[in-house]
């Protein structure tokens, strides 16, 4: 029986999720989706494929969505922008717009299909990066909206909504996949693997993260 559907990118939060969810619901219980939607980085499919391999994850779908790039433009999607963060600008040029709501919508839909109703995402707005999408706020409305939409008790998981990047990698350790989440993981903008580029956003997060994390062990 399908306990959770998890969105999963191939970063170290949805990774996380990944390892959160099988911990709770055991591997049986526990599918994955992947969204393609024009990133830069098609790396991230095969990540996310790895992952919910590593974690003995056998229902895992990868969903296009081919129409994004007809409705928005950004750094994460198009290799000519910049990624910065404009002075002045509320969001980074990495925004993707109403990214998350569709993610959410698509995944509780296939969670229903497969009698699912926990929904996990690594968003989190404890780093706050000026994703409005990734805010506690816009979970609990998207949540009421999907139950509305569904007529289905969907509970989205939001693990890391206020935890910090140390903490999470501290709770890696604990969890004994410190290893897979520094190795095995995509979050650089860039589409470099582990500790990544270390000039875009993502890393700069990441590796603060983690050096805030290591410095408290010494
Ligand atoms: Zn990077």
């Amino acid at each position: 029986m399908m306990k959770a559907v998890v969105v999963l990118s191939g970063g170290q939060d949805s990774a996380m999720c990944l390892a959160l969810a099988v911990r709770k619901h055991g591997a049986d219980g526990v599918a994955a989706i992947t969204f393609e939607y024009g990133q830069r980085h098609s790396l991230e499919t095969k990540y996310a494929k790895r992952l919910a391999k590593r974690f003995g994850i056998s229902l895992h779908k990868v969903i296009k969505m081919d129409f994004y790039r007809h409705l928005t433009s950004n750094a994460l999607m198009s290799k000519d922008a910049p990624i910065e963060r404009k002075k002045g600008a509320s969001c980074p040029t990495t925004v993707v717009e109403g990214r998350n709501a569709f993610f959410l919508l698509a995944a509780s839909v296939w969670a229903k299909e497969i009698g699912a109703t926990e929904i996990y995402t690594g968003v989190s707005e404890a780093d706050y990066s000026g994703y409005p999408d990734c805010r506690a706020a816009f979970i609990r409305s998207q949540q009421k909206t999907i139950r509305l939409a569904l007529e289905w008790p969907v509970k989205i998981v939001t693990p890391f909504m206020r935890m910090s990047k140390a903490d999470e990698w501290a709770l890696a350790e604990r969890l004994g996949i410190l290893d897979v989440i520094e190795n095995e993981t995509l979050t650089c903008y860039n589409g470099i693997p582990g500790a990544g580029c270390k000039k875009c956003p993502a890393c700069k997060l990441r590796n603060r993260g983690y050096s805030e994390f290591k410095s408290r062990r010494s």
